[in-house]
């Protein structure tokens, strides 16, 4: 198998590994922090090029959201092309888990889209330098979901003087694994639920046992609400959705919301308060931290918690400071990689 090495300004380490059955891709933004920790994602581009772009785009993200956490973890990310419609998951993860162990510790793996628990484990098979496995720190959806919680809840405080979401309405797009977690999480504490998803089946889970309101994939985002909760896709704050916005916060768990950076700042002019994507949904990483550094549950629970305070410590700061949220969440990502703080 042929390794090569890719030079790439602010990066540590980004590597491609090509034989007849496997394409897979490495990238180690930072480990200033501790090992850089993110999944493998598998997935089809549209050319080399596009996959090492989202690369470096969700690699950098991973140490952002790492260092936000407060967990001692760098980030990094892997990219297995997938070329056919029939793929030989064994050859392939077995070849992705070789490639893993050539890092040596300094990149640890685990799922992300297109990759799954079972895949976790063939990788198992050539590496210990992964997470994500059966048995371990299990499903991380409902980690996520209550840090998403507690993003909702600071920006509830930082916005209407109260953490309680009791009486508002919350616009929830997707109720797959962390949607529907943020579901219950939201009907217990009394708020009004108003849901969408391309899946009916799953709409029709969360109208029976919420009461929630369902609407089509298209209107979620006109939605008469108090906040939006994104829980699908990235990029759904755009050029077409903001002018479509009655809502007064942003708190989801989807990664990459903001289309491109320049719609965090309309969102600013327009004063509505976005909690930023990757300090909200750090739950699951933090979850794995049971798995990684042998944190007890309530550790790790703990740890989720102090999402609200990182939420609302990022909104004390884009107010004094007169920047965006997403801008602010940077800042301070960024000063804790600065001064190495764990
Ligand atoms: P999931 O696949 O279980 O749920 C996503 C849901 O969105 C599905 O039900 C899907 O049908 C729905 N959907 C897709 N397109 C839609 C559209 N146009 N309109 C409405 N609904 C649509 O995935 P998940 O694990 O719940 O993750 C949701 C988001 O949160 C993703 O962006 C993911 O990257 C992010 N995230 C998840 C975790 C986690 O712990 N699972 C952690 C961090 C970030």
């Amino acid at each position: 198998m042929k390794t090569i090495e890719l030079k790439i300004d602010g990066y540590e380490r980004v590597a491609s590994r090509v034989d007849r059955d496997y394409h897979g891709l490495i990238a180690i933004h930072s480990t200033k922090l501790g090992p850089a920790v993110g999944g493998t994602r598998f997935w089809k581009y549209e050319n080399d090029e596009a996959a090492i772009k989202d690369l470096l785009r969700l690699a950098r993200g991973m140490t952002y959201k790492n260092a936000l956490a407060g967990i001692p973890f760098g980030g990094g990310k892997s990219i297995v092309l997938r070329k056919d419609i029939t793929v030989d998951r064994e050859k392939i993860f077995r070849a992705h888990g070789c490639f893993v162990e050539t890092f040596g510790g300094s990149y640890i793996t685990a799922e992300d889209v297109g990759t799954n628990p079972d895949d976790m484990a063939i990788v198992r098979r050539e590496t210990k330098h992964v997470a994500g496995l059966y048995g371990l720190s299990g499903d991380p959806s409902p980690f996520t979901a209550r840090g998403v919680f507690c993003a909702m809840q600071a920006a509830a405080n930082h916005r209407w003087g109260s953490d309680e979401l009791a009486g508002r309405t919350i616009a929830l797009q997707g109720c797959g694994n962390v949607g529907c977690h943020v579901a219950s999480l939201l009907h217990k504490a009394g708020a009004r639920l108003i849901v969408t998803d391309v899946d009916p089946a799953k709409v029709d889970r969360l109208v029976k046992e919420f009461g929630a309101v369902a609407v089509a994939p298209d209107e979620i985002y006109g939605s008469d609400a108090h906040v939006f909760a994104p829980c699908a896709l990235g990029g759904i704050i755009n050029d077409e959705t903001i002018p479509q916005f009655k809502i007064e916060v942003i708190a989801g768990g989807a990664n990459n919301q903001l289309l491109e950076e320049r719609h965090g700042d309309e969102l600013e002019k327009r004063g509505i308060l976005y909690a930023p994507d990757y300090a909200a949904n750090a739950g699951g990483v933090i979850n794995g931290c049971r798995e990684l550094l042998n944190w007890e549950a309530s550790q790790s629970l703990a740890k989720v918690d102090e999402i609200y305070d990182t939420v609302l410590a990022i909104f004390g700061t884009a107010e004094s400071e007169g920047i965006p949220t997403y801008k602010a969440a940077d800042h301070l990502a960024e000063r804790r990689l600065q001064n190495r703080e764990r």
